[in-house]
């Protein structure tokens, strides 16, 4: 018997059926732009067999002014349909079922040639759209249609049309984006005929056997967005013109909410699909930080949806559901919500992967196979770096040996779990003890290895981390200094007012710990929809509180300060950095940059600014926590080095500036595949 009763139950559409109730939700990972079909092909595959019941692609631009960047894949050519048959014939080889998201981006199309239902710019795109007259939109709708029939000639099981998120078909349905006059605006009928149109067409051209998702924005999270009753009436309108099966939408990409960043809650939106259970007749899906098989059957089980998708999970761990099916999801390796190595990667312009997992998009280059002569390996450090080497490693048949002088593993990720809005680290940390384990690696904690432990390996890894950085601050010895290891590992006494120095990720994260004292709205959802300011749609148009976030008061007045004069957190994640900026914000976190540091004594941290060091400044502070970067740890290396022993260098101990778990994971893995 499984512990997921309904999501691993088929879910029959009449002329064809779902082996179970995951989707794995539309990603732009960039592979289609790569023109290398076989690697797209692959990706896609890999997820196929991984028992997934349908997949849907990136999103596929109808048209060149409908395409989310200039060179963005599109479906308008029999090469097109050609390149895409490679994919759907790959994936229907392993077992698994495909649909194209035909994407028109609209004002979100970032080019000089968008187009959109009125010229109203969008605040996250430089160019102003050029508003379409009645012959412009009938070539929309014929564009969008045409992709459907060469997706359908390509061999793909269905579509997805994208009328979320704020895109093409989202701008008509908003008084916002929508100010005409004609049959396409003004009333809310008139506003909703492109996406019904849309459907229907689309419905007619490509018969009744051919699955049409249709992607609804539930709740748009932005000012003057749908009102609950349009979105019912919408969803029941784009039933009746012919859609398969409708997926939700989450706040369009302007909204100041976050919708999917590891901060906001499992399944925090599953409550918004479950107001439209039993308004239609036809499967709806749920999605939003769903990624455990166990959210993802409470979610089912609850009624909130007859469907979950699934997208960046499914990066993380192209096995999400056969592991569920095998009553292995312990070995699920989970997606933590990061962003890092897949959102904030499209955002600059890089190809999508996956901070745990660097296989996903890069399966054809980064290819683990079994090691021809199996290796004893000592591995010395467990944080990501060393972790990650041991698995990979061990997967490839060597004989891995993991030391580390903490008494458990996870490094530096054991500190990020304490910080409020990253507790999914506990479950990654859960999930490399789980794997240590089961690969059998021999494991030696609360050891101190030194060169002598290490003569009679075959290969040494040294992935012994970073150690703080001392930034020689007059006065820092003083009891009522501490570093972050004192806070976040020691849990160290900390006073009502506190300086932090360093405002990098460390300094970010320690102010978030202090600002809310153990107590994190991530775990309790109530909360966070009143911090963020999001309510029930049908009593507040577009789920915005009236009243805008409540936050709750910080627990302790904390100022973050920095050398730079650059605004605070620049060099956080693209798609993330803001979220911080604003909880601390929230928070009363007193923000300064461009400072010296001078002492500190009795008074607390005296700084003064600029060159000249003018404007001399006491920040009262009864605590004062160092996060001031980070230096290399290599001791051991170097005294391995001394005795002739050449050992591979990894993670911090390699190079400590700008080091991440994306990096260390990365390198880990990728030596362990040419050990
Ligand atoms: P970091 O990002 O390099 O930040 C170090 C901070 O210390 C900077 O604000 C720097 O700013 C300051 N600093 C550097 N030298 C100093 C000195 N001698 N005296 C005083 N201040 C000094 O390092 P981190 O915060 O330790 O983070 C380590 C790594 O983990 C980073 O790569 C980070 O991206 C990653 N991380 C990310 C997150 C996240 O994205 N949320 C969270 C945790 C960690 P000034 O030079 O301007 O003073
Ligand atoms: Fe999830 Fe982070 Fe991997 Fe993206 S990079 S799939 S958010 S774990």
């Amino acid at each position: 018997m499984t512990a997921y009763p309904i999501m691993l139950a088929p879910l029959d559409l009449g002329f064809t059926t779902l082996k179970n109730r995951v989707l794995m939700g539309s990603m732009h990972t960039g592979l289609e732009e790569t023109g290398d079909w076989d690697r797209v092909a692959e990706f896609y595959a890999d997820r196929a067999r991984g028992g997934v019941s349908l997949m849907v692609t990136g999103g596929i631009g109808p048209n060149l002014e409908g395409s989310v960047l200039p060179g963005a894949a599109m479906m308008t050519t029999d090469k097109d349909v050609a390149n895409h048959s490679i994919v759907t014939e790959r994936v229907h080889e392993a077992g698994g079922k495909i649909a194209m998201q035909i994407l028109h981006a609209g004002r979100y199309a970032y080019g000089p040639k968008c187009v959109a239902p009125s010229p109203v710019k969008s605040p996250i795109s430089p160019f102003p759209p050029t508003e379409l007259d009645e012959e412009g939109i009938e070539k929309q709708i014929s564009d969008i249609v045409n992709a459907a029939v060469l997706a359908q000639k390509a061999g793909y099981d269905g579509v997805e049309i994208m009328g979320s998120e704020g895109y093409f078909l989202n701008q008509f349905l908003v008084a916002h984006t929508n100010k005409r006059s004609d049959r396409w605006g003004g009333t809310y009928e008139n506003r909703m005929r492109l996406p019904i149109e849309v459907v229907r067409r689309t419905r007619e051209a490509v018969g009744t056997e051919f699955i049409i998702i249709y992607r609804l924005s539930m709740i748009d999270l932005i000012p003057n967005g749908s009102t609950h009753d349009e979105v019912v009436q919408l969803a029941q309108e784009v039933e009746m013109a012919g859609a398969t099966i409708l997926n939700t939408g989450i706040g369009w990409h302007e909204a100041r909410i976050p919708t999917i960043a590891t901060s906001v809650p499992r399944a925090a939106f599953a409550w918004v699909t479950k107001k439209l259970m039993g308004k239609v007749s036809i499967p709806v899906i749920t999605s939003n930080r769903i990624n455990t098989p166990e959210v993802a059957e409470e979610v089912l089980s609850t009624g909130c949806a007859d469907m979950v998708s699934l997208a960046r999970p499914m990066l993380a761990d192209a096995d999400f559901v056969n592991k569920a099916v095998a009553g292995d999801a312990a070995k699920i390796a989970p997606c933590i919500a990061c962003n890092q190595a897949c959102l904030d990667h499209t955002f600059n312009g890089k190809l999508t992967t996956c901070l745990i997992n660097p296989r996903a998009c890069n399966e054809t280059e980064l290819v683990v196979t079994k090691a021809e002569t199996p290796k004893s390996v000592a591995i010395v450090g467990a944080g990501p770096a060393g972790l990650s080497t041991a698995m990979t490693a061990a997967q490839r048949g060597h004989d891995v040996t993991l030391f580390d002088r903490a008494y458990e593993i996870g490094g530096q990720l054991n500190m990020a779990k304490q910080v409020p809005g990253k507790e999914e680290f506990w479950g990654l940390v859960d999930w490399y003890r789980t794997m240590i384990s089961d690969l059998g690696i021999a494991v030696g904690l609360g050891r101190e290895v030194g060169a002598d432990d290490l003569t009679g390996f075959d290969e040494v890894v040294i992935a012994t981390g970073v150690t703080p950085r001392d930034p020689q601050i007059p006065g820092q010895d003083r009891d009522n200094v501490l570093s972050y290891i004192d806070v976040l590992r020691h849990k160290a006494e900390v006073g009502q007012s506190v300086a932090v120095i360093g405002a990098g990720g460390i300094g970010f994260d320690v102010s978030e710990f202090l600002v809310e004292e153990g107590h994190s709205p991530t775990t309790d959802l109530p909360t966070w929809m009143k911090e963020w300011g999001v309510t029930d749609p049908a009593k507040h148009r577009s789920g915005l509180a009236p009243e805008g976030p409540q936050p709750e008061a910080p627990k302790r007045q904390v100022t973050l300060l920095q050398r730079k004069k650059q605004a605070h957190g620049k060099g956080l994640g693209k798609t993330t950095g803001w979220i911080h900026r604003a909880t601390l914000k929230m928070k009363d976190v007193n923000f300064v940059g461009g400072v010296n540091y001078e002492r500190i004594d009795d008074e607390g941290l005296h700084i003064s600014f600029g060159e000249e060091r003018a404007d001399p400044t006491v920040i009262a502070a009864d605590t004062i926590v160092l996060c001031s970067g980070q230096v290399s740890e290599r001791s051991l290396a170097d005294a391995l080095i001394d005795r002739g022993i050449t050992p591979h260098v990894i993670g911090g101990a390699d190079v400590a500036a700008e080091l991440d778990a994306k990096r260390a994971i990365n390198q880990g893995t990728r030596l362990a595949t040419a050990l």
